[in-house]
């Protein structure tokens, strides 16, 4: 069978090469004429600039170390997490803090980092937040290093739907970054759901969600179904652990 299928491969490439020799064999400005037939030179692809270490220049940037301008409540009223040392820190029991611009598709990156694992806290008491697109859909963000918990809950999850394909964890205390890049969920006219959303994320570098498809908005209990929405911020969960965040900015596609 294996001798077979060489000698099919082994004749193909002959036919394919014979080919090839009767197109060298053309006149070149006809190859020319039929290579341009598959060029695209319009619309020309738009500058940006990409500084060491900074955001790219068609950044929006949402959280620069200084300040919580673009953030608000999720509950209404202003964000009250605290800024310091160019971070950006849940304050406990002042709730889930979102941005004031909403966004459809996006590349967003955002570092975070979970406290020190000094607390006894362990599964998902252990430096628990979240980073929620649209404000439904959460990337999960837990300390993971060596820390048991469902995996559809671990760092780098889409929580409760889809685990992490690998754990690229650092330990505690330590910044760690994710690159997500979200597909928003389409839906029809009538709310029903025409084209579901996406997800893909890097964690330190490493893919841990590759084109994951989302089932709907997230659900601690239950299984998620999907409601018609616009555009939405994105949420920062206060779940009551010491994470920060650092280097924010989006870029929407
Ligand atoms: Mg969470």
């Amino acid at each position: 069978m294996k001798i077979s299928k060489m000698l099919l491969a082994g004749a193909a490439f002959g036919v394919a090469a014979g080919a090839a020799f009767a197109q060298d064999a053309e006149d070149p400005a006809v190859r020319r004429a039929k290579s341009e037939v598959t060029e695209i030179w319009e619309p020309v692809p738009a500058l940006v600039a990409t500084p060491e270490g900074q955001p790219p220049s068609d950044a929006v940037v949402l959280f620069d170390g200084t300040n919580l301008d673009a953030w608000e409540a999720a509950e209404g009223g202003p964000a009250e997490w605290l800024v310091a040392d160019g971070a950006l820190s849940v304050a406990r029991g002042k709730g889930d803090i979102r941005t004031k611009e909403g966004f459809c598709d996006a590349q967003l990156h955002i570092e975070w980092r979970a406290p020190p694992n000094d607390q006894g806290h362990n599964g998902q008491d252990r430096g628990n937040s979240g980073v929620f697109l649209q404000e439904r859909y959460e990337v999960q963000v837990l300390d993971s290093a060596d820390n048991p918990t469902y995996v559809n809950g671990q760092a780098g999850s889409i929580y409760k739907q889809h685990p992490p394909l690998v754990n690229a964890s650092r330990g505690p205390a330590e910044w760690q970054a994710y690159d997500i890049i979200f597909t928003a969920p389409i839906f029809a006219e009538d709310g029903s759901l025409r084209v579901p959303g996406y997800v893909t994320v890097m964690q330190n570098g490493v893919v841990v969600q590759n084109h994951a498809q989302l089932q709907g908005p997230t659900e601690w209990i239950g299984y998620p179904s999907y409601k018609a929405h616009d555009c939405a911020p994105i949420k920062l969960q206060d779940h009551d652990a010491d994470v920060s965040y650092r280097n924010i900015w989006v870029r929407p596609l």
